[in-house]
């Protein structure tokens, strides 16, 4: 990987006040490149040149702001096998994998610029008469993103294009794990012409110190998150300190529904997306597969034929799994596959993992006769284990679909359709996929119900969520 590793601040590339940090090859737990760490006076600073910036910027013409995303756009298209050969380094997945996360990276700076030229208002008039209501959105000011790891350059475009598009300025703290990413996406908005302080990039090992520098700073209006709802919550209660404009899209649950009239090599072919994309380290992977007990067979028999298939390696070998991010993210999956098995749970199909690696492996595995009180039916999994449970019952399997606190995505197989969609809206989930196992689109409000979060990100509503709302009352003598 070559480029400034540094703190981005203004459009110049600063070494970072507390030293460098290592960013490691999940695949071979080799170092990729130390990047400087950020500090507090650096977090501050990323501030300053934000707050520098915003008048310019919400005032500049909609259409300029939205040639900018347009460029950044082109520019990761153009450099989409970089980028995904950078992600594939510092996160570990498949390089099929991290090339369709540039795609859909990109996507959103596409949609956001032409989101940007289309912010309306509304005009009213009021019940009594006598006046004119003026509805106006303007940009709600400088907004602190906070990104994970497991979509590096996914969930920074989610938050930089819409922030952009409305005419605020971000400061960004990438997840420590892969920097790198953000940097690349950092280097691409100067190309596309960003002007400086609009985008600041601040890598950090210490992030509670420099979001928390950005939740104290009376300038930050707002906060945008991804990542796990115990961290949610811990920002959403400094975010009510200050009254903080706040977006969380936190952790996932997702149930996988197989009816007894499912197409059932659909609903397989839609499984292995929906749960071993990213080595099922995604927030909308399937957690739990709830299989009618009549498919239940035939389903784990042709799952597990195309598990057992997978390969697991580097992405350079062209795998289709790759590593799991850490060394203790794989020790946790294996803490909880150990206790589905100490309750009861069977191992049915696995894939053999590189022998003789360093590397972060988990091997994909199928899970069956898995109680539905299972831990790992409850927390989430964050790697490739598939656990299926059986259901005879709709009313059961809502029931079990619903018994979480986390309510982001879900997934229905139904042969009759109206069976499928029925079965949708009575999951309390912000997202379902219906006979698909990948809900995501830029044009779509993503984000979940329940513990899963607050807000949503794309569509019309993600530009919204940096906007705040305005309006005139207008004298009107009758
Ligand atoms: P995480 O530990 O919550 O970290 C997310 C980000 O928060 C990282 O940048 C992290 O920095 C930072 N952070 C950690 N502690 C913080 C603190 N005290 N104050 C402020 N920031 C802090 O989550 P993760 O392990 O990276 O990501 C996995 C989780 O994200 C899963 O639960 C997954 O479901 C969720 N997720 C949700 C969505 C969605 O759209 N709903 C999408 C993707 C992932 P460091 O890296 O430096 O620790």
């Amino acid at each position: 990987m070559t480029g400034p590793t540094d703190v981005f601040i203004d459009n110049q590339w600063l070494p970072g006040a507390d030293g460098e940090f290592d960013v490691v090859d999940p695949a071979t737990a080799e170092l990729i490149r130390a990047v400087s760490n950020g500090g507090v006076a650096d977090a501050t600073a990323a501030v300053d040149a934000a707050a520098a910036a915003l008048p310019t910027w919400r005032t500049l013409a909609p259409r300029e702001r939205a040639e900018i995303l347009r460029r950044t756009f082109e520019l990761m298209i153009r450099d989409r096998d970089e980028l995904g050969a950078l992600i594939a380094a510092e996160n570990g997945k498949s390089l099929s994998d991290a090339v369709g996360e540039v795609t859909y990276s990109a996507e959103f700076f596409r949609w956001f610029a032409e989101e940007a030229v289309r912010m309306g208002g509304d005009y009213g008039s009021s019940p009594a008469g006598g006046t004119r209501t003026v509805v106006t959105h303007h940009p709600v000011g400088v907004a602190a993103l906070v990104t994970p790891w497991n979509f590096p350059a996914a969930m920074a475009a989610r938050k930089i294009a819409p922030a952009l598009a409305a005419g605020c300025t971000v400061v960004l703290k990438p997840a420590s794990e892969t920097p790198l990413t953000a940097f690349a996406i950092a280097r691409l908005l100067v190309e596309a012409g960003v002007p400086a302080g609009v985008v600041n990039v601040v890598p950090s090992r210490s992030a509670s110190r420099i979001v928390g520098t950005w939740m104290a700073d009376p300038r930050v209006r707002k906060i945008s998150f991804t990542g796990s709802t115990g961290i949610g919550q811990v920002l959403l209660k400094q975010a009510a300190d200050r009254v903080i404009n706040s977006s969380m899209e936190l952790g996932g649950n997702a149930p996988f529904v197989v009816t007894d009239d499912a197409d059932i090599d659909a609903a397989v072919a839609g499984a292995m997306i929906a749960k071993f994309r990213g080595g099922g380290q995604a927030c909308t992977a399937a957690n739990r597969l709830y299989v009618h007990v009549d498919v239940a067979e035939e389903f784990t028999a042709k799952l597990g034929a195309k598990v057992a298939a997978l390969t697991v390696g580097p992405a350079e070998q062209g795998s289709d799994i790759g590593p799991l991010i850490t060394a203790k993210a794989v020790d946790q999956t294996h803490a909880l596959l150990a206790g589905a098995i100490a309750a009861g749970a069977r191992i049915a199909h696995q894939a053999p993992v590189p022998e003789d690696s360093k590397g972060f492996y988990f091997p994909p595995t199928v899970l069956v006769d898995v109680p539905a009180d299972a831990e790992i039916v409850h927390e989430e999994i964050f790697g490739p284990i598939a656990p299926i449970v059986t259901w005879t019952t709709d009313d059961e399997v809502i029931a079990m679909a619903n018994d979480t606190e986390m309510g982001l995505a879900a997934y229905v197989f139904a042969g009759e359709l109206q069976r499928a969609m029925r079965l949708g809206e009575a999951i309390e989930a912000g997202m379902v996929g219906i006979n698909r196992g990948l809900v995501s689109d830029p044009a779509a409000p993503f984000g979940g119900m329940k513990q899963s979060g607050i807000g949503r990100e794309g569509a019309r509503v993600g530009m919204e969520e940096f906007m705040e709302t305005q309006y005139l009352s207008v004298d009107w003598p009758v």
